[in-house]
């Protein structure tokens, strides 16, 4: 199992419910359990201006390029500096090597990702970069034929989702909190919970769209945004979802993968418990399912 990291995504954002030392924290459980080691964490590339602009304006990457404050990177309600938008470049270029890696192997795990509100033209809600949409633009320009996008934070990939409007080899899928924002855009499927969902009925309705995801759209390549904010304890959601009932949404995604022989990534995405020791167990415990569902080959 290959992972992509890198100690820049870790962005001082100062006082903010994004703990962005998560990344760092992560890695190193990882790397504490011996799931990672030196010799299978990948630093990613920063993807050139030519290759953002396949997934924004070029307005919007001038001010991003140029940290300027303006109506296109205000509404992310984050800072614009250099180091931020540096990791939110990177993180881009993190899912797409990914991707590369799970081509190749049939497993990447990003440590870092899942920036799915971000648009063609402005920011939202903590993203100024899709790099989920990145990463499956660039599969789709290398041959891959279907991508899914399996999006399982609490919150509705609307980003991704508009994107893909109109892309019949991108099926985008999200299960998320219906009375929450974002403003939800269409995916090719929406999944929208009440308020207090509890594990027995989100992993109900997860197994069954997983059928029209892997049944019907036969993917070739995979995107699992695994979100750690659908958790009963999360600060910015009402969902009812246990640790045990994240571990098992991890593993219905990602054992139909392997059943299918499908290549497939895991992205990280939001994560924003009172205590961030939470976010980063339910992080972890993406990495460890697919550790355990994909062993090292017997050589
Ligand atoms: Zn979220």
């Amino acid at each position: 199992m290959k992972f992509v990291f890198s100690p820049a995504y870790r962005a001082d954002i100062g006082l903010h419910v994004f703990p962005t030392q998560k990344y760092y924290l992560v890695h190193d459980k990882l790397k504490e359990e011996g799931i990672l080691t030196e010799n299978n964490v990948f630093a990613p590339k920063k993807p050139s201006p030519d290759d953002l602009l396949k997934i924004i304006d070029q307005e919007y990457l001038d001010d991003l390029l140029e940290h300027r404050l303006t109506a296109r990177t205000f509404p992310s309600e984050m800072p614009v500096n250099k180091a931020i938008i540096n990791a939110q470049i990177l993180f881009c270029g993190g899912s797409y090597l990914a991707a590369k890696i799970a081509k190749d192997s049939g497993i990447g795990f990003h440590i870092g990702g899942g920036f799915h509100h971000a648009f063609r033209d402005h920011a939202e809600g903590f993203c100024y970069l899709n790099d989920v949409v990145f990463a499956a633009v660039m599969m789709l320009e290398q041959g891959v034929d279907k991508i899914a996008v399996i999006d399982c934070d609490l919150h509705q990939g609307n980003g991704t989702a508009r994107f893909f409007e109109n892309e019949k080899r991108v099926f985008t899928f999200s299960i998320h909190q219906e009375q929450l924002y974002p403003k939800k855009e269409r995916s090719n499927l929406d999944i929208g919970l009440d308020i207090g969902t509890g594990d027995d009925e989100y992993l109900q309705k997860l197994e069954t769209a997983l059928d029209t995801v892997y049944s019907d759209f036969r993917p070739d390549l995979v995107i699992y945004v695994a979100g750690a904010d659908p958790y009963i304890l999360d600060r910015l959601g009402s969902l009812s979802i246990t640790h045990a009932g994240l571990k098992k949404r991890d593993e219905l995604v990602i054992k139909r993968a392997r059943t299918g022989a499908i290549p497939i990534i895991a992205v990280l995405a939001g994560g924003y418990a009172e205590d961030t020791d939470d976010t980063v167990e339910i992080h972890c415990n993406t990495a460890r399912v697919m550790a355990e569902t994909f062993p090292p080959k017997a050589e």
